[in-house]
Formats: C-alpha cells, sequence, structure tokens
C-alpha cells in the first residue's frame, strides 16, 4: 500500500498536511486522483470552530468536498467509468432504499453520508476512493476546476429546479458570495437573462456585474426596492435566492418579490427564529422554498454548461498547492470580501 498527502485538520485551527496510506477501491468504488478541490464556507467553519450543528469533528477529519480528478484505478464490479476518465464526484452517498432516495429527493435521505462532514473524511488528500454512482464524467473542453465547482453550483441549480425557474423570470440573487455567483450563472443556463444581485460589499458587486448579472445593488446605500422596480419597469421581481443567510436580507425577501412571487431561501440564518411578515407574505401569495444541498443536478448541469458559454471558473480568486493549505483556509477564512473562491491543487507537487 502506497502513502499519499492529505490535509488533516487536528482540531480547531490546527492544520498540516500529513503522510497517510493511499485509500484501496472496494469492488463498487473508483480510485480518485484528485486534481482539485475548492475550500468552501462549511470547511472554514469546521476549521474555525470545530462543528456545524450537530455534527462536531471529535477526532482528526479530512476536509472538502469540491472535487474532481482523474480515475486511476476502478474496483471489479465498476462500469458507468474507465481508468482515465476525468470525473467530478457528487459529495453525498445515500441510501437508494427509503422514500426520499426512491423519489428523487435523495438530498433529505437521513442516511446520507457526505464528504468532510464528521466522521467522513473529505478530499483535500492526493486521491480518494468514491463509489462509481457518484462519479461524472466530464466532456472534453470541460476543465477540472469548473468539474470541481459542479458542486456549489448544484446549489444554485437546485434553487432554480425548486424555485420553477423560467426564462422570462426576472431574478433576484442576495447575497454575491460563491453560492449567489453561482445561483446567477444557474439561472443563466435554465435562459433566465434578467439576473439582480445585492451585496454590501463592491468587490462582489464587481465581480457580479463581470459574471454577467444585470445590476448589482448595494442595499446599505440604495433604496433596494424602488431601484429593482425601476429597473424592471415596474414589473417587479418574479423570482428571489437568498444566499445571505443574514436576518434583515430574509424577512427583506418578502418586500423585493412581487405579488406572487417565489421566494427560495439558500443561506442558513446564524439564529434559528428569523421574523418575517407572515401578513405580507400571505397577501400576496408568495410560494417559498427551502434548499438542502440538491439532487440530480450533476447530468443536467454537466450538460448545460457544455452547451453554454457561462464560465463558473470566474469565481475562483485564489490557488493554492496542497502544501500551503494552511495558507488557504487562512485566506478564505480572513478575507471574506476578495476571496470568493479558493482552489487547491493537491496535483501540483509538494
Ligand atoms: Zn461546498
Ligand atoms: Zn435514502
Amino acid at each position: 500500500m502506497g502513502k499519499m498527502y492529505a490535509a488533516i485538520l487536528d482540531e480547531p485551527m490546527s492544520i498540516g498536511i500529513k503522510q497517510i496510506d493511499i485509500p484501496v477501491p472496494k469492488d463498487h468504488e473508483a480510485l480518485i486522483k484528485v486534481y482539485c478541490i475548492g475550500v468552501c464556507g462549511s470547511d472554514v467553519h469546521y476549521y474555525e470552530h470545530g462543528r456545524i450543528g450537530r455534527y462536531i469533528v471529535r477526532e482528526p477529519i479530512v476536509l472538502g468536498h469540491e472535487v474532481s480528478g482523474e480515475v486511476v484505478a476502478v474496483g471489479k464490479h465498476v462500469k458507468n467509468i474507465l481508468v482515465g476518465d476525468r470525473v467530478a464526484v457528487e459529495p453525498g452517498a445515500t441510501c437508494g432504499c427509503c422514500e426520499y432516495c426512491k423519489t428523487g429527493r435523495y438530498n433529505l435521505c437521513e442516511e446520507v453520508v457526505f464528504l468532510a462532514t464528521p466522521p467522513v473524511n473529505g478530499a483535500w488528500a492526493e486521491y480518494i476512493t468514491v463509489s462509481s454512482d457518484l462519479l461524472f464524467k466530464l466532456p472534453q473542453g470541460m476543465s477540472f476546476e469548473t468539474g470541481a465547482m459542479l458542486e456549489p453550483l448544484s446549489v444554485g441549480f437546485h434553487a432554480m429546479q425548486r424555485g420553477g425557474a423560467k426564462p422570462f423570470d426576472r431574478l433576484l440573487v442576495t447575497g454575491l458570495g460563491p453560492i449567489g455567483l453561482l445561483a446567477g450563472q444557474a439561472a443563466k443556463l435554465f435562459g433566465i437573462s434578467e439576473i439582480y444581485g445585492t451585496d454590501v460589499v463592491p468587490y462582489r458587486r464587481k465581480l457580479a456585474l463581470e459574471m454577467g448579472f444585470t445590476a448589482a445593488l448595494d442595499p446599505s446605500s440604495e433604496n433596494v426596492a424602488q431601484r429593482l422596480n425601476e429597473l424592471t419597469d415596474g414589473g417587479g421581481i418574479t423570482l428571489v435566492v437568498e444566499t445571505s443567510g443574514n436576518a434583515r436580507a430574509m424577512a427583506d425577501t418578502i418586500k423585493l418579490v412581487r405579488r406572487g412571487g417565489r421566494i427560495v431561501f439558500v443561506g442558513l440564518p446564524a439564529m434559528d427564529a428569523v421574523p418575517m411578515d407572515m401578513g405580507a407574505f400571505i397577501d400576496a401569495e408568495i410560494d417559498a422554498f427551502g434548499i438542502f444541498r440538491y439532487a440530480n443536478t450533476y447530468p443536467a448541469a454537466i450538460h448545460a454548461l457544455q452547451r453554454s458559454t457561462v464560465d463558473i471558473e470566474k469565481i475562483i480568486t485564489h490557488r493554492y498547492a496542497l502544501a500551503d493549505i494552511r495558507e488557504a483556509v487562512e485566506t478564505a477564512r480572513t478575507q471574506k470580501d476578495t476571496s470568493i473562491k479558493v482552489m487547491i491543487y493537491p496535483s501540483l507537487s509538494l
């Protein structure tokens, strides 16, 4: 058995590179040589606080779940991919037997095993083993970076699916971090062309405009409701995707969507109870949706991306070798305004 390098989080704020065994694929698994992995907000949260809600880091863990790479070995029952294939990895393995799994809403499966969610190890390593049904072949010309970012893109894609996105929707995305920016790109894949965004951070608004948002507004200095009314010629916003998790922004969505509109809530608030004007919500007959990860997005997103001009790589602001994991995570932790997506490359020599 060979050895490989992996980034191990021992306890909050303590991460380092160690040598561990290269995992051996089981019959239904493939061994993936990891090309690149994104740093997600959840990874940074585990690094900083050692827990997210009921998921607690109790023993050393490898983080990272936004991953792509090359298949270097397959178990004997693997039929859907071959050694040499470039693949994206869907990070959640589900039971396949429960009602949620059987009805296509497998993201709600109670038995889900998700990469980099304690106690399951993630992919900040040179190699990982993955069940072959979670591997999706990248078409020629699609980069490993795009492959890795199919994971956060999937959240936006799922928001579009849940919110019933239509090409003629007038969309507002609140919060222009990686999920918000990618929700805007997912919207384009659904044929939406009128895409507004709000964020208090100037850099994020600038990036949104570079990524094809129609307008990006500053809720700290502009009257967003009035501006959106002007920008849509009085038509109003038909679909809101809330990604900030900011309690005020969540409550404001009811004021920013037009009567009969839809709101998709993606961002998790820091507190459990967020005050909402339910009278206005009922009076305007608003539809609201919650989003937990995603389901059935990888094949559809790959297909749509391959045939579009949408470029999701634009959200990558920093790139690091695996050896520089500490710097990478600290960049994501301390420079939240300007580090949109930090990408790690175990494929670069250590
Ligand atoms: Zn993520
Ligand atoms: Zn299940």
